[in-house]
């Protein structure tokens, strides 16, 4: 809004505290000071009034010293004695003095009082001066006269200064009394004072602290909230002062902190939960459900054929395309499901309110048919219309796992099979997949260790030409040397790899052996080309050519490339344009590919023309049923000749016994491989079995343990006949 305000800053505030803090102070110091000086006033005051009555109470002393010495005057007098009379004269004199001396000071407050004394007093002196003719005449009626006389007059002033100093003294009295009580007054209206200003100074401590505290406490207060999480909090007001910059830079905080927890808890691309999202929200689920004994499915959701879409059209059409899902994923799930992007192609959706019994996996197969339905719809993109489905794993809590990590492994492995099974369908985790995951998570990070620890040992089995008796080549099969089960054949890890996703670092570990081998073999003049198995998901992802383009280079002159690779046909025909480019890529880097188990997939001969392949292997099953199965006889000799048609290569596998390999030779098929020659062996002792092989043509051939009994009886007489 629009500040009218002038910014009243917290520096004003306290400012303003100090000042009136100090102004009240000033208050409280005059309203004491006037105190002190009111205080000292009256007391100035009192001892005035206090000097009138000492003065009159002096004067009324003096005269009666006076009229003692007038007395003995008199009776000095009347007893003629000269020295007493001298004496008593001087006596009286200073009285005299002295009186006129109160009188005057008695004028100086009192004038008329002390004036009418006077002219008392001068009548009396007048009497004294009759008397002490009268006593010097001896006249004693006179002597009586004047003396009464002068008694009386003497009386007269006495009677008015006692009466003066009595005014004076009750004067002084009720005055004082009166300055009490103003004294008092003033007292009460300082203390008065004083209280106010106290109070004044702690109302506006108050005021003031409180317009800081507050809003201090209020922001500290939405601070912690924001640090733990609680975004959605009333926020401290953007005032025009310290505290508005202050509940600024919090609901700046608040933006960066909600970024921040969008970032950790959401994907960018559709908005939805990420997997932390997810595994957050399913841990509360638990904790929640586990106290009420319900239940609850999470619904793995995995795009079929995704790689295949990034692959050909590009990341940017990959995220379109994964929007889109999650589009139609809002739209056919439950409207109160969590619906979460578990990462790549995967989305996961939580499933609350389930129904009781067998009822529930019947409301989850029609939920998920209801959602594999409503993907399964084209979806236009570019000039293209492309095909979407996915498969669905569902996994119930608490039957399929009971934590977070058994709960989310069992939907996965559930989706797994349902791709497994044909893609495009939904499959229950159910206890046994469960099972059978946990323990193929242990085989994977086995098998992580093991390539640590370099436990895995490439073996090789010679492909023979045998119209020619020589060694054409070497395939390379992995063995595991395992440290407690011993040496495992590949049908105990290369699933397990493949589904842990490692088969990727395997493969590329026995491709680099092999070349490392092949190179060393090259040095050492026995060049031999090495076939390299390639799993299809290592052609997926492209990251073969970069290893290819990577290996060190073999010094000529050698037989290049030293590798070749092969593929299984099923494995093959699963691909995407994008494989086939992988694989085109492949082959003009030089390196032959083959197709490993043919017969065993679907290829049909147009398809077959497509591949960019060089070298068909047929499968072991053929070679072996070839004897008794005509069928399989029919499909060797179709296969050869599609492959002289298509200029391939073929090589027999398996060939166990010399009428195996006889019959393969009579259809043409010349390349062979089997345990009739050796089975895999590693590389020192390939070495020595094609030492053997090539130096003693008339030697039998002895294959190694694999098939002892029937190649010692066969090899020899096979061999020697071609
Ligand atoms: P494959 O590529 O079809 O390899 C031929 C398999 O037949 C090998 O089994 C080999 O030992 C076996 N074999 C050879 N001659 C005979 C014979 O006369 N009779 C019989 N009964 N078997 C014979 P192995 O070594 O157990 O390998 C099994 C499969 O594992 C291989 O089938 C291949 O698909 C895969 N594999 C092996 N090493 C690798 C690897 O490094 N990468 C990949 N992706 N797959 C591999
Ligand atoms: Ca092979
Ligand atoms: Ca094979």
């Amino acid at each position: 809004g629009i500040m009218k305000r002038p910014p009243l800053n917290v520096r004003t505030r306290l400012l303003a505290l100090s000042l009136g803090l100090l102004a009240l102070l000033g208050c409280a110091c005059l309203a004491l000071g006037a105190l002190v000086v009111r205080n000292h006033d009256s007391q100035q005051q009192q001892s005035d009034w206090y000097g009138r009555f000492e003065r009159a109470f002096a004067a009324e002393q003096a005269l009666s010293d006076y009229r003692d010495r007038g007395s003995q005057l008199s009776a000095s007098m009347l007893a003629r004695d000269p020295t007493a009379q001298r004496r008593a004269e001087s006596e009286f004199d200073s009285a005299r003095l002295a009186l006129d001396e109160r009188l005057t000071a008695l004028a100086r407050i009192e004038p008329v009082n002390a004036d009418a004394a006077r002219t008392t007093l001068q009548a009396a002196e007048e009497d004294r001066r009759q008397l002490h003719e009268a006593m010097l005449g001896g006249n004693r009626s006179l002597i009586t006269q004047h003396s009464t006389a002068l008694q009386q007059n003497l009386d007269r002033i006495e009677t008015q200064l006692h009466g003066l100093s009595l005014h004076e003294q009750t004067a002084a009295a009720s005055l004082f009394e009166l300055e009490r009580q103003h004294d008092r007054r003033a007292l009460d209206l300082a203390m008065l004072m004083l209280l106010l200003a106290a109070a004044g100074a702690v109302a506006l401590t108050a005021v003031i602290l409180r317009s800081v505290l507050s809003p201090l406490q209020r922001t500290t207060r939405a601070m912690r909230e924001v640090s733990l999480g609680n975004t959605a909090i009333e926020m401290p007001p953007v005032t025009p002062d310290e505290f508005g910059d202050l509940a600024y830079a919090l609901r700046q905080y608040r933006d960066h902190t909600e970024r921040l927890r969008r970032i950790a808890y959401h994907d960018p691309l559709t908005g939805l939960g990420n997997r932390v999202r997810l595994e957050e929200q399913v841990q509360r689920l638990i904790e929640r459900l586990r106290r009420s004994q319900g239940q609850f499915a999470l619904m793995f959701v995995d795009i079929d054929n995704f790689r295949a879409i990034n692959d050909r059209f590009g990341h940017k059409a990959g995220d379109r395309y994964i929007y889109e899902a999650n589009l139609r994923l809002r739209r056919f799930m439950p409207s109160d499901a969590l619906l979460c992007r578990y990462g790549g192609d995967k989305f996961t959706i939580v499933l609350e309110r389930l129904a009781a019994g067998t009822d529930r996996d019947a409301q989850l197969q029609e939920q998920a048919d209801r959602i594999l339905a409503g993907l399964s719809q084209a979806y236009p993109f570019g000039s293209h219309l492309l095909n979407m489905s996915v498969s669905i794993g569902i996994a119930v809590f608490p039957d399929d796992g009971e934590t977070v990590e058994q709960i989310i492994s069992s939907g996965d492995a559930a989706v797994y099979v349902a791709k497994k099974q044909g893609r495009n369908t939904a499959r229950f985790a159910g206890t046994r997949d469960a099972g059978k995951l946990r323990r193929n998570l242990a085989v994977a990070n086995d098998i992580r260790r093991g390539i640590e620890q370099g436990e895995f040992e490439p073996h090789y089995q010679p492909v023979i030409d045998v119209d020619r008796r020589a060694i054409v080549g070497a395939e390379v099969l992995m063995r595991w040397n395992h440290p407690e089960r011993g040496l495992l054949p590949p049908s105990e890890f290369i699933h397990v790899a493949e589904e842990a996703g490692l088969i990727t670092e395997l493969g590329e570990l026995c491709l680099r052996m092999a070349y490392a081998q092949a190179q060393e073999w090259a040095i050492r003049s026995r060049p031999l080309r090495v076939a390299v198995n390639l799993s299809v998901r290592q052609v997926h992802d492209g990251k073969i050519l970069e290893v290819l383009r990577g290996l060190p280079p073999t010094p000529s002159p050698m037989p290049n490339p030293l590798l070749e690779f092969e593929l299984t046909e099923s494995a093959l025909l699963d691909t995407t344009d994008y494989s086939h480019s992988v694989l085109s890529e492949i082959k003009s880097l030089g390196y032959g590919i083959g197709l490993d188990d043919f017969g065993t997939g679907y290829s049909s001969f147009s398809y077959l023309q497509r591949l960019p392949i060089d070298k068909i292997k047929i499968d072991r099953l053929f070679v072996t049923s070839m004897s008794h199965s005509k069928e399989a006889s029919a499909i060797v000799s179709a296969t050869m000749t599609l492959a002289q048609t298509l200029n391939l290569a073929v090589v027999g596998e398996g060939v166990e016994t010399a009428e195996q390999m006889r019959q393969l030779r009579l259809q043409g098929c010349r390349l062979q491989q089997g345990y009739l020659f050796t089975g895999p062996l590693p590389a020192a002792a390939f070495e020595a079995w094609s030492d053997r092989f090539e130096q003693a043509d008339a030697l039998p051939l002895v294959s190694d343990a694999h098939s002892p009994e029937r190649a010692s009886s066969d090899s020899a007489l096979g061999l020697t006949r071609l």
